[in-house]
């Protein structure tokens, strides 16, 4: 099995490309550095991982025989795509196009990486996959929800027009090792505050909620849903535990044995107020469901973290 993978020296474009070649497949890693970071990849140059440094949003050249294209280039944190605007728009949506090309003309089967974010701020909740959202198409967040949406309906066009063997992932908030100390999302942004001292700083009045995913219980459903013959539809993959922002504030400060206060900060403009995944679909159509705490995945990411901000 060769699969290509674009943001491959991403968060959990790196953490795939490992548990691909676990599996022994062949990978083809493309990243232009942007949010990716070389480091993340260093320890699988002796494996059967060629890495290209490449903008996906231009032709993408790949030789050889390809089974799976894996699009999960795009800057993740609000505060990436608030300084990426238009990077954020290109990858989503020139990106996906050519990701879809190399696909259709390596008969192979495409999967993208979208998100949570398509529900916007949410009128339904939890949110299962048959929810079409309330996005803001005008706001700082639009960037990225629209691209993500475009994303979705071009990978469904290459499906109906090309018969491209098309999936779509819904990803909802995931942490783990190798997320930046400055990606400026909760969890990286809570734990360098918390192991430095400093105080944590909750966005509004931290009641919004968010339900967090340890990163490898995400790529194990990303895994079985490429695996899925016939699962065309979008699959939601999160962790249902849902917690309030202070509350995962609160946790993180606890476990690092820290001395940090919480102090507040204005909300972000259309931050959403409640996220939750239902997911009913990846439990029945891909028995796959989150195996590791919130406890758990903590403790491994603070160990991370640990050694990033000494
Ligand atoms: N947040 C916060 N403090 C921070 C970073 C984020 O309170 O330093 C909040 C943010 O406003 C949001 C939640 O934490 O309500 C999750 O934010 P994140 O950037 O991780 O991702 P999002 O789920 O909003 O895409």
């Amino acid at each position: 099995m060769r699969v290509v993978i674009t943001g491959a020296a991403g968060f959990i474009g790196s953490h795939l490309s490992e548990a691909l070649l676990d599996r022994g497949a062949s990978v083809v890693g493309i990243d232009n550095l942007l949010t990716g970071d070389l480091g993340n990849i260093a320890h699988l140059r002796d494996r059967d991982f060629q890495f290209i440094r490449h903008d996906v949003t231009t032709y993408i050249d790949v030789d050889g025989p390809v089974d799976y294209v894996l699009h999960w280039a795009s800057p993740a944190s609000p505060v990436d795509y608030l300084e990426l605007p238009i990077q954020t728009m290109k990858v989503g949506a020139l990106g996906t196009h050519k990701a879809l090309g190399l696909a259709k003309a390596k008969k192979a089967t495409f999967l993208v990486a979208s998100t949570s974010e398509v529900y916007g701020d949410p009128l339904e909740h939890p949110q299962k996959e048959s929810y079409w959202g309330n996005v803001n198409p005008v706001g700082p967040r639009g960037v990225y929800d629209e691209a993500k949406r475009f994303a979705e309906a071009m990978t469904v066009a290459y499906r109906r027009f090309h018969g491209v063997d098309t999936k779509i992932v819904r990803i909802f908030n995931t942490y783990g090792p190798r997320m930046r100390v400055n990606d400026g999302r909760a969890v990286p942004a809570f734990m360098s505050q918390a192991l430095r001292n400093e105080d944590v700083t909750v966005f509004g009045d931290g009641t919004q909620t968010r339900s967090f995913c340890y990163v490898s219980d995400l790529v194990a459903g990303i895994i079985k849903l490429m695996e899925a013959p016939g699962v065309n539809d979008p699959v939601n993959i999160g962790n249902p535990q849902e917690l309030t922002i202070e509350q995962i504030a609160r946790l993180i400060i606890k476990m690092t044995g820290s001395t940090s206060k919480v102090i507040y900060k204005p909300l972000p403009v259309d931050d959403p107020k409640v996220r939750q995944p239902d997911i009913t679909r990846a439990r029945t159509l891909l028995g796959w469901e989150p195996k590791v705490s919130l406890e758990e995945g903590l403790g491994k990411t603070i160990e991370y973290f640990r050694e990033k901000v000494k």
